[in-house]
């Protein structure tokens, strides 16, 4: 996927193609930018250019190393993800020893590690090490979802490059065959939640949970259970609109009732209390009691 494929990432996709036209390669980049959004597509697509046998400034998608890392079976280029939400210095002393072996037929060794605000603090200050001492014609490319969760020293040493949410039209163009448009409304411009999770029955469990009917099993990771918040926010906010008695602003085609006891300013403060739990999921508070909360909110809202 060479970058005219990318979407809606322009200011992201410039910056980055000057590094490769000027040849002018910074030794670690920050990709900084909520979930979802395309950070790792971004990353592999750079790799593939800085050690694309045919393009210059860009990928062609079709020569043996482009192919391999799209298979992910180029000996030189690695990625790293986090392991129940965590990425351990066992990850990072791989990522070190990689490094510093030599290339093998790559122009540029590249190392993605994807979500690096998982990175525990032990694991961070063994990455610092290579981030000091970078070897030459070696790229590594960390993800982040928000700068500050990640140790300053670290953040300091990388090249940020900044990603956003994608327009509406623009998701629409990434997924022609979907016809749902509630699909787009909910997944809020992030292409990569339509791909990895059922948007649809995700809301039907929702409205099992105020039905009264089923439980849902425990998140696989943090992301589920941000996702999970996000949905439930949207729920929240239509609650808002029917005690508003404007059902037009209204995003999901529902008619749950809410208990008359609950106050717009209740609602609002759910709201609040939703976001803050949100925030700090990171902070790795326990899956199964987040889970249990947000049903015990449902449960104070809907009748
Ligand atoms: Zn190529």
């Amino acid at each position: 996927m060479g970058f005219e494929k990318i979407v809606s990432q322009d200011k992201a996709v410039k910056l980055l193609k000057g590094t490769l036209i000027t040849k002018r390669i910074p030794s670690a980049f920050l990709f900084t930018g909520e979930p979802y959004i395309g950070k790792t597509t971004v990353a592999l697509t750079y790799a593939k250019a800085l050690n694309c046998l045919e393009a210059e400034g860009d990928c062609c998608d079709v020569c043996q190393s482009c192919k391999k890392i799209e298979l992910g079976i180029h000996p030189d280029v690695k990625v790293i993800s986090a392991e129940k939400d965590t990425i351990s210095i066992s990850s990072v002393r791989e990522v070190e020893e990689f490094v510093f072996l030599s290339r093998l037929e790559a122009k540029y060794k590249v190392v993605i590690i994807r979500e690096s605000h998982k990175m525990n603090l032990a694991a961070a200050n063994a990455l610092l090490k290579t981030l000091e001492e970078p070897p030459q014609n070696t790229v590594l490319i960390l993800t982040c979802e928000n700068i500050s969760k990640l140790p300053e020293p670290v953040v300091s040493r990388c090249f940020k490059v900044n990603f956003n949410p994608l327009s509406n039209p623009a998701i629409k163009k990434l997924f022609p065959e979907e016809q749902n448009s509630l699909v787009f409304k909910l997944a809020m411009g992030r292409p990569g939640i339509i791909k990895s999770m059922n948007i649809i029955e995700t809301v039907e469990e929702i409205k099992n949970i105020i039905q009264k009917k089923e439980k849902v099993n425990t998140f696989k990771d943090n992301e589920e259970a941000k996702w999970w918040i996000d949905l439930l926010t949207v729920f929240l906010r239509d609650a808002i609109c029917q005690k508003l008695l404007d059902s037009s602003c209204k995003i999901l085609p529902n008619n749950l009732k809410i208990k008359e006891e609950v106050t717009l300013e209740k609602l609002y403060t759910i709201y609040d209390e939703l976001q803050n739990i949100r925030k700090n999921i990171d902070l790795n508070l326990n899956k199964s009691i987040v889970l249990n909360y947000t049903e015990e909110i449902l449960r104070r809202v809907y009748a």
